[in-house]
């Protein structure tokens, strides 16, 4: 059996429920982990979902390893390291203003035109995320009830998501969440951070183990298993608990 010198997560539904805070017994079991190798967690997410549902909830740094933690929100095109005490972003890789306006202007016109640009909404429509501009059709802060009922067959998403690609090709177009549609870098999912991720720690993918519950086919973790890295399929943060739990004295007798 390969050596496994970093364990790498999926977030939502992995370490935690979706958009939800971290277990504390996960949380522990985290810490647990990290005396033993360094950890990854890889998310399409943004940096402040990551300490809402597991930074935060993490024993302090007193206490817990954090300079062994990897954080790759937005599919690893941003990078942070705990350092000199601090969360520390170590770098991003942005989208340029040219390709922005050109993303900004395409969804705003192509929103309009299909009748898709609401008058009430909770908070802005569109959002300059750095490496990914967000539409969201409610709003950044609508209800979860008002963004449900806007579009339940995701017809209306997935319109709009088809003439905004045909108007930036060399752009990546991809239904979001409930009302939203990103867009970003093409080739950007969990592979390419993972690779990042190689590159940065110098740890070859051969010992690597990740660990999500979006593994199948259609998944967004299927992006690392086809890239052949050592891959732990799991329903839930209890699944991922129980795996956890089963792994650190293995990993601890190994590193003996
Ligand atoms: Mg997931």
């Amino acid at each position: 059996m390969p050596e496994t010198r970093l364990v790498a997560f999926d977030l939502d539904d992995t370490l935690a429920p979706s958009k939800s805070p971290m277990n504390p017994r996960m949380s522990q079991l985290l810490a647990d982990l990290l005396k033993v190798v360094p950890v990854c967690i890889i998310s399409g997410g943004q940096f402040a979902q990551f300490k809402m549902q597991a930074i935060d909830n993490l024993p302090d740094a007193g206490s817990t390893n954090l300079d062994r933690l990897h954080l790759m929100p937005t599919c690893g095109t941003q990078y942070f390291r705990f350092e000199n005490d601090e969360w520390t972003q170590i770098y991003a890789e942005n989208l340029t203003d040219d390709e922005k306006s050109r993303a900004l202007a395409s969804v705003e016109a192509r929103a309009k035109e299909l009748g898709l640009w609401e008058s009430e909404t909770w908070g802005d429509i569109l959002e300059d995320r750095g490496s990914q501009i967000t539409f969201s059709a409610l709003g950044q802060s609508a209800p979860v009830p008002a963004k449900q009922a806007w579009d339940p067959t995701g017809e209306k998403k997935n319109r709009l998501r088809e003439a905004v690609a045909g108007d930036i090709p060399d752009l990546e177009v991809r239904s979001g969440g409930s009302t939203s549609v990103d867009i970003t870098r093409k080739g950007i999912d969990k592979a390419y951070g993972m690779k990042k991720l190689a590159e940065l720690t110098g740890i070859p993918l051969d010992d690597m183990l990740f660990i999500g519950d979006r593994l199948d086919e259609n998944g967004n973790d299927y992006p690392v298993k086809a890239l052949g890295v050592r891959c732990l399929a799991v329903e839930d943060w209890e699944d991922t608990a129980r795996l956890v739990a089963d792994l650190i004295p293995k990993l601890a007798a190994a590193a003996v």
